[in-house]
């Protein structure tokens, strides 16, 4: 054992965030030779070199991050990821960053001690961002920071690409530069103390399909070179040093996840219909362009969500017509013939852009959010209008107004379109002059007339991680309240069943986009209410595909009309359960610990 760690006992459990699945058994390889800075001050007489040492060290990481660059420009499934190494090179240029480090070598600070509380006031700053994403960036300063403090010490990079056997990278935080050197054959997974679910370094264990978990906190102080370790990328759980009985259960698990995950490759392409030939399509929900790979990897037909604000964020303008052109069309050209639906900035609310401006709002859900925003900065919204439709001419776009409340907001959308497609006539450029209009149903209001939204759009898409939030009046993300955010609460699942039969009505597709949609648990219900299409994160498409080929559309239905029955939430989700775990045994088995 190591002096100064703390004692591990057997099937020590610790629980971070899962952020890429599967099942890793292995030993540590603890990555985490941290540099010691020595915080002397420096002579006045010192300072000038000082700074020249701080800009050669600048210089060299820059040297650093290319050489990076070239090697993984080489590998293609990470090609896509070289605009990290790009945001740290831009981060070396920060002139905040350059100018007060050499404000405190002025103060006789020695230049990594001058770094270090620079980089402390940066995180701060970072801190207190409310919107994730955002915050997570704090991640690349930090991975820059730490760069530079590496070349200042003299403590060379950690190199994952030198790990010689199978093991697990357990780090205090791993760099997506780290993380891009990783050899698949040689790391089985990796651990962290810091990170969050969208930092670009879980992102990237995703595209490299290795388990991951993160934001531990303190599993460095914990771990040890050698020691065995079990994780659990898809529930966050990990066991350090693992009984002989824990092993043989993950082994099982791990076993029984990668037979699974092969018998569900048979789905890939096989149709989804149910078992009655029911045809439910199921579409990929996209954040960023490089998850397009996971939806080609699962057969996703298409894109049933491109959620476009993911353009706009981390950047200090919003993208041009010309960007978001290349951006949809890159998209639409991998989908062929498959349609993409290609969602309006739906900004606001839990996703926040400083750089948009947006005004402080008491209540940011119920604010000036989505389509609210669109309608208001109209030259933004035309711009990305002009993009989508300018790119409708690549492939089959589907266009998507988010939080819709009434049928004037509606019609207002359509009209800005109907200019911005007569601008494009008088230019003589081209688009699809048929493209479909939908609307997110994710508001009450929009669930109540939705007979009427029925007679303006030629789709549904129901946002079901909103309207849970606004019909049961729950943030989505308050941890406070998540108890009471419940996907089968009775007025849910009535709203769902009201949106359903309006568009089955009016004979126009109906669509779940929200995290709802890929839940395999509930595909059955789902199917009984009459949605055409779901549309969730690609990794869901197999289970929820299996699901479906096994039941048929009456059986749906009968299920939620005993479910939409029941007074109390509680009871419609023993009653699902229930039945599902009765009929497919072998998908909904209990869980083994
Ligand atoms: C939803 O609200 O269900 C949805 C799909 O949109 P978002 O999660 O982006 O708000
Ligand atoms: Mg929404």
């Amino acid at each position: 054992m190591v002096l100064g760690k703390t004692r591990v006992t057997q099937d020590t459990y610790l629980v971070g965030i899962g952020v890429s699945p599967g099942i890793a058994i292995g030993e540590i390889s603890l990555v985490d030779q941290r540099p010691l800075i020595d915080e002397s001050l420096i002579e006045v007489t010192e300072i000038e070199d000082e700074i020249k040492r701080f800009h050669r060290a600048v210089e060299s990481a820059r040297h650093q991050l290319k050489k990076i660059k070239q090697a993984v420009s080489r590998q293609q499934h990470l090609r896509e990821h070289l605009y990290i190494l790009d945001t740290h090179l831009l981060i070396l240029d920060d002139e905040m960053l350059i100018q007060q480090t050499e404000e405190q070598i002025r103060r006789q600070f020695n230049a990594e001690s001058a770094l270090t509380k620079v980089l402390d006031q940066l995180r701060m700053l970072f801190n207190d961002i409310e919107d994730e994403y955002l915050r997570e960036r704090r991640s690349d300063v930090d991975a820059v920071g730490e760069r530079l403090i590496r070349i200042l010490t003299g403590v060379s990079e950690r190199s994952l690409g030198k790990i010689g056997t199978k093991s697990l990278v357990v780090a205090h935080d791993l760099s997506p530069a780290e993380t891009m050197q990783m050899d698949r054959t040689k790391i089985l997974g990796f651990i962290t103390d810091k990170g969050g679910r969208t930092s670009h370094t879980a992102i990237l264990a995703r595209s490299l399909d290795i388990p991951a978990v993160v934001g531990l906190e303190s599993v460095t102080s914990l771990a040890v070179d050698q020691m065995p370790v079990i994780i659990d990328g898809s529930t966050g759980v990990v066991i350090l040093n693992p009984s002989e009985r824990t092993f043989k259960e993950y082994l099982a698990r791990k076993q029984k996840y990668e037979f699974l995950e092969e018998e569900l490759e048979a789905y890939r392409d096989l149709p989804a219909v149910t078992a009655d030939q029911v045809k439910i399509t199921l579409r990929a929900n996209l954040e960023m362009e490089s998850e397009f790979q996971l939806a080609q990897k699962h057969a996703a037909e298409g894109v049933g969500l491109y959620r476009t604000e993911f353009l706009f964020l981390g950047r200090s303008e919003p993208p041009t017509e010309e960007e978001q052109y290349e951006a949809y069309c890159r998209i639409l050209t991998e989908a062929g013939e498959e349609s993409v639906t290609i969602r309006t900035l739906d900004i606001g609310g839990d996703k926040f852009i400083p750089e948009l401006n947006l005004e402080d709002e008491a209540n940011p859900a119920m604010g000036l959010r989505a389509i609210r925003f669109s309608l208001r900065e109209e030259s933004l919204f035309r711009t990305q209008l002009r993009a989508i439709l300018r790119a409708s001419s690549c492939g089959r776009v589907r266009l998507l107004f988010p939080m819709i409340t009434g049928v004037a907001e509606v019609r207002a959308c359509r009209s800005i379109l109907n200019d911005v497609q007569r601008d494009l006539d008088r230019e003589g450029i081209a688009y699809d002059t048929n493209i479909s209009v939908g609307i997110m149903i994710e508001t009450p209001a929009a669930v109540i007339i939705s007979h009427l939204l029925a007679q303006e759009v030629d789709f549904f898409s129901i946002g079901t991680n909103d309207l849970i939030q606004y019909t049961l009046a729950v943030d989505r993300g308050n941890e406070f309240v998540a108890y009471l955010y419940d996907p089968l609460h009775p007025a849910v699942l009535r709203a769902l069943k009201v949106v359903c039969d309006a568009a089955n009505a009016a004979q126009i597709p109906v669509c779940i986009c929200g995290e709802m949609a890929g839940e395999p648990l509930y595909a059955m219900a789902l199917a009984g209410l009459g949605l055409n299409e779901l549309s969730m994160n690609p990794a869901c498409i197999p289970r929820v595909k299996r699901v479906l080929r096994q039941i048929t559309k009456a059986e749906g239905e009968a299920l939620i009309a005993k479910l939409l029955a029941l007074p109390v939430s509680k009871d419609v989700t023993t009653m699902i359960d229930k039945e599902m775990r009765a009929r497919l045994p072998d998908i909904f088995e209990q869980p083994l610990i």
